[in-house]
């Protein structure tokens, strides 16, 4: 079975989740902008071993801590998609810009892919792409359990920015609604930012893709 904690980081108040098999108690931390400390209390609160970081965009408040923990904890770097190279490069400006600690570089260990699945412990996610927030972005889809972890995509009430350089908004809408909404109503999701909801609340009540 799979689980999932989310922990709020940064001044973003960024949802960093840990997801972990409970047959093994294997776990990788999906976004893990910052704050690593608080992480590693709750890692050790948990039981959880931690094998991967798995990153959904490469914006400072879900990437910033990349570097640092996959270092010290001699981690794999997995995602996003490689059209996020631009702003994996351009984290030291970000940290800057907005404040952050300084920046220690990565390169992912491993692109992900439109199709493609990772593994912690016994369970499979499976991996969209999907651009228009950031042109790299990946989302991560426990059908298991219904669930899906969608970054900076899509909201509560709202979707992703799309005013940074290569955002694109109609390739946001479509990705909402040719990717994430086959994953059916039911699905809840866990956003980069603010309260879960279900992708059959938001196709009914989002501003922005309601009635799609
Ligand atoms: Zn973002």
């Amino acid at each position: 079975m799979l689980h999932y904690h989310t922990v709020p980081v940064t001044q973003f108040q960024q949802n960093c989740s840990l997801v972990w098999c409970d047959q093994t108690m294997e776990a990788a931390v999906i976004d893990p902008g910052g704050d690593l400390e608080q992480i590693g209390w709750e890692i050790e609160r948990l039981g959880l071993t931690l094998k991967a970081i798995w990153l959904t965009h490469a914006h400072i408040d879900h990437a910033g801590g990349t570097g640092e923990l996959a270092e010290k904890m001699q981690l794999p770097i997995i995602g996003p998609q490689e059209g996020d190279q631009f702003w994996i490069d351009g984290l030291p400006q970000q940290s800057q810009m907005f404040g952050f600690p300084p920046v220690q570089p990565f390169t992912p260990t491993r692109w992900l892919h439109d199709g493609d699945t990772v593994t912690i412990g016994q369970e499979t996610l499976n991996v969209r792409h999907c651009p228009g927030h950031t042109p790299g972005h990946v989302v991560f889809h426990a059908p298991q359990i219904d669930r899906c972890f969608v970054g900076d995509v899509l909201f509560a009430g709202s979707i992703g920015r799309t005013d940074f350089p290569q955002g694109n908004h109609q390739q946001l809408i479509d990705s909402i609604t040719q990717r994430l909404w086959p994953m059916g109503d039911q699905t809840v999701f866990i956003p980069g930012h603010g309260p879960e909801s279900t992708f059959g609340r938001e196709r009914k009540m989002n501003p922005y893709v309601g009635g799609t």
